[in-house]
C-alpha cells in the first residue's frame, strides 16, 4: 500500500490523487499556507455578505450545526466577526450522545437560536439498515440530512445564505475541479455524500420517498425562488480545526468526557452521534485501511505541528482499527440485529487485500479481540 511521503495518508483513500508521491491534501495545504491570497478572499467574502446582511429583525444566514467545535466556531464567527444574524439548524444524528446534547445547549447559551429537525425514527432506522448492510456506511441518512435539512430550512424560512465550514475536498483531498469550490449545491451533495445510492433507490428497499421528506434536497425552483447559496467559510478564511477547538474549549464547550473518541487520536471531533465517531470510522478502516486517527494526525503534520515520524509513533498508540465496542450494544438493539449479523456484515465490507488472511482458506485473520490484523502501516 502506498502512503503519502509528507503525511501518512494511504493511496486507498477514495478520490485521492497523488502527484510526485504526495497526496492532494498535502498539495492543498501548501497552497493554503503559502500561495493563496487570504486578504483578497476575505474582501470577496465581505462583498458577498454585504448583499445578505439584514437589520437584525430576521435571520440573514443559516449555519448548519452539530454542536461540534467547527460548527460552533462558524456560528460565533459569523455573528461576532462578520456581524451577521445567524439561525442555527441541526439535523438530529442517528443517536445523539450526551456530550452532543450538551454542546447544542452550549451554543444556545452563547446566544443562538437552533431549529432542530429530528427525522421519523421508524424510517430512519430502515435507512440506517440500508446504509449499514448495503452501502457500508452506518450513518448514511445522517450524511444526507446534514446537507438537505439546512437547504430546506433556507427555503422554508426564506433565508438564502447558508454558511458551511471547510471544503473537505480542499482540506482533505478530492477531485481537482471541486477542490477550489467556494459553494455547495445539489451536485456536490450527490457526488460526495450519497455513496452512489440515490434517494429514489430507497423505494426498492421498501421505504417510501414521502416518509423521508427532510432528506430531499429542495427543488431547483424553490432554490431559485429564494436564491439559496451555500458558501464554504473555509474558502474565504484559513481553516484551522485546532484553532476552532481551542477557541470553543475556552468558551466552555465540552470535549469527549472519556478521552479520545474510539479509533481517533483526539477528543474533540465527531462527538455528537453514537456511531459516527466509532463505527462509521471503523467501517472506513476496514474498506480503506485507515481511520480517524490517521485523518487527524495528517492534519497535525500538514499544519506543521507534528513530524511524520512522531505521527507514525502516535498512530500506533491509538486504537484505530479496533472494533469500537462502546456503543455497539446500543446499535444492535436499535437495528434489532445479532452480534453475529453485525460482525459478518463488517467482514463483507472488509477489503481482503489489505489485511492478513489465513494461508489455508484465505479467511480473515483476527486477534483475540476479534480485530483485523493490518498488513500495511506507514513507514
Ligand atoms: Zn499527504
Amino acid at each position: 500500500m502506498k502512503y503519502c511521503k509528507k503525511c501518512i495518508m494511504p493511496a486507498t483513500r477514495p478520490e485521492q490523487v497523488f502527484t510526485d508521491d504526495i497526496c492532494d491534501a498535502c498539495h492543498s495545504s501548501e497552497r493554503k499556507h503559502n500561495d493563496l491570497d487570504w486578504n483578497k478572499r476575505q474582501q470577496e467574502f465581505e462583498t458577498i455578505l454585504s448583499k445578505y446582511r439584514g437589520d437584525g429583525s430576521w435571520y440573514d444566514c443559516i449555519i448548519p450545526v452539530s454542536g461540534g467545535k467547527d460548527s460552533c466556531y462558524q456560528a460565533i464567527t459569523m455573528r461576532d466577526k462578520y456581524k451577521m444574524n445567524p439561525l442555527c439548524v441541526t439535523h438530529t444524528p442517528c443517536e445523539l450522545t450526551e456530550v452532543g446534547h450538551k454542546n447544542l445547549n452550549f451554543l444556545r447559551d452563547q446566544g443562538f437560536d437552533i431549529v432542530h429537525i429530528s427525522g421519523n425514527r421508524k424510517n430512519y432506522k430502515e435507512l440506517m439498515k440500508i446504509g449499514f448492510f448495503k452501502l457500508g456506511d452506518c450513518c448514511w441518512p445522517e450524511h444526507i440530512g446534514i446537507f438537505t435539512v439546512p437547504a430546506r430550512m433556507a427555503v422554508s424560512y426564506k433565508i438564502p445564505l447558508i454558511i458551511w465550514g471547510e471544503n473537505s475536498q480542499f482540506e482533505y483531498g478530492g477531485p481537482a475541479s471541486k477542490r477550489e469550490n467556494s459553494y455547495l449545491d445539489r451536485n456536490w451533495l450527490e457526488q460526495f455524500q450519497m455513496c452512489n445510492h440515490r434517494l429514489e433507490d430507497i423505494e426498492h428497499d421498501g421505504v417510501k420517498l414521502n416518509d423521508v421528506k427532510f432528506l430531499h434536497y429542495p427543488s431547483d425552483e424553490d432554490i431559485q425562488n429564494v436564491g439559496v447559496t451555500g458558501l464554504f467559510l473555509g474558502y474565504y478564511e484559513k481553516w484551522d480545526s485546532k484553532r476552532n477547538g481551542d477557541m470553543m474549549l475556552e468558551l466552555g464547550w465540552h470535549k469527549n468526557p472519556d478521552g479520545p473518541v474510539e479509533g481517533a487520536y483526539n477528543d474533540i471531533e465527531n462527538l455528537d452521534c453514537k456511531w459516527i465517531g466509532g463505527l462509521h470510522d471503523y467501517m472506513k478502516f476496514i474498506k480503506f485501511g485507515y481511520g480517524r486517527a490517521t485523518d487527524q494526525l495528517c492534519i497535525e503534520i500538514r499544519a506543521g505541528r507534528m513530524s511524520r515520524e512522531k505521527a507514525i509513533e502516535s498512530l500506533l498508540k491509538t486504537d484505530e482499527g479496533e472494533i469500537p465496542w462502546k456503543y455497539i450494544p446500543d446499535l444492535l438493539n436499535y437495528l434489532n440485529i445479532s452480534e453475529e449479523e453485525f460482525l459478518n456484515n463488517l467482514d463483507n465490507f472488509t477489503n481482503k487485500n489489505i489485511f492478513k488472511r489465513n494461508p489455508e482458506d484465505g479467511s480473515l485473520m483476527k486477534d483475540q479481540n476479534r480485530n483485523l490484523i493490518r498488513k500495511y502501516l506507514p513507514n
